[in-house]
């Protein structure tokens, strides 16, 4: 029997189902799942993990993440906690709990006349997601208009990080073993029309090129300065290959979308298909952009 800490025992579930946590909505259970508070909350759930032994797996919003159907053994931490979504502006500086919604978090910066995060339009997901993705696209990156973070490392401390501390890079950064706990954005001042012309404008380019509305975790695979993933998928005729559930999107090539029974199985069938023909006919190894617990 696992054992929990007294203070934190009424947030500790088990056996959850990760499908509703995930924008493919497949995957198996976590052994252990729990949405802590707030940052002390937070602590006594790595203090458990470190004293048990448990693997820990931080989730936002799911939409760059495949969870296998065996699901996932140890703690899979949510910050779906109400101290984790307070957004705070002072002047031109946002401060954001990492659990807070990006797209909101757009929206309402966009509607005080502040630009800079209008270039993340249309992506969905947590803040801290983003972060640790270091989410963005052709016009810029989340990172971009960071000012600086506060993490909690796996041990329980607090790191307060200058944007130049930290090395983010295509799709990713150097915090690992750290949670993201909230952020803060240095903003431009802006005419409130321009930014949300600006979104608009970003939103509807994704609306005629990506399969929204359906369960996917957006770009599977990575592009390089050689290539973009999405073309050599289709050139390779892929477009609309099926494993059970699970089909190559008509829309974009490197998207996967799950048309409502995939199994994770089968995305990850389909995934390994992709890279095998796509190494065969051009002799390049795609690598994943999602992560794949
Ligand atoms: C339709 C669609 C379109 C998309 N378009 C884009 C796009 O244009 N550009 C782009 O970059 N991405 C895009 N994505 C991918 C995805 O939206 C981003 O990567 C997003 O930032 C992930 O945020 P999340 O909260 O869902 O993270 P999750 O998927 O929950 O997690 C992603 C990774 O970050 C880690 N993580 C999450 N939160 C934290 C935290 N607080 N601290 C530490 N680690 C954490 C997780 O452990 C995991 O390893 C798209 C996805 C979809 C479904």
């Amino acid at each position: 029997m696992i054992s929990s800490p007294e203070a934190i025992n009424e947030i500790f579930r088990y056996d959850v189902p990760l499908q509703k946590y995930t924008s493919f909505r497949t995957g198996g259970v976590a052994e252990i799942f729990v949405e802590p508070l707030g940052t002390s909350e937070l602590k006594k759930v790595l203090q458990y993990c470190r004293g048990e032994q448990k693997k820990i797996f931080i989730l936002g919003k799911g939409t760059n993440l495949l969870v296998g159907d065996d699901g996932v053994k140890g703690v899979v931490i949510h910050l779906g906690g109400i101290n984790f979504k307070n957004v705070e502006r002072n002047g031109r500086y946002v401060l954001s709990g990492a659990g807070v919604n990006l797209s909101k978090l757009i929206r309402t910066v966009a509607l005080s006349g502040y630009g800079g995060l209008e270039v993340l339009a249309g992506i969905p997901g947590t803040v801290g997601g983003a972060v640790m993705m270091n989410a963005g696209g052709k016009y810029g990156d989340i990172s971009d208009t960071i000012n600086s973070l506060t993490t909690m490392a796996f041990d329980g401390s607090i790191i307060k990080h200058i944007r130049e501390d930290v090395a983010f890079a295509y799709r990713g950064c150097n915090l690992s073993e750290q949670i993201v706990i909230d952020v803060e954005f240095q903003l431009n001042e802006s005419k409130i029309e321009v930014v949300l012309e600006k979104m608009d404008e970003i939103y509807s380019e994704k609306q005629e090129k990506q399969p929204l509305g359906t369960f996917n975790a957006g770009s599977i695979f990575k592009n390089t300065s050689q290539y973009k993933a999405a073309e050599l998928i289709d050139q390779a005729n892929l477009k609309g290959f099926k494993v059970g559930g699970a089909i190559v999107s008509e829309v974009h090539a490197n998207f996967i979308v799950n048309t409502g029974n995939a199994t994770s199985t089968d995305i990850l069938e389909l995934i390994k298909i992709i890279k095998e023909t796509i190494k065969k006919k051009y002799n390049v190894s795609l690598s994943e952009e999602i992560h794949i617990w």
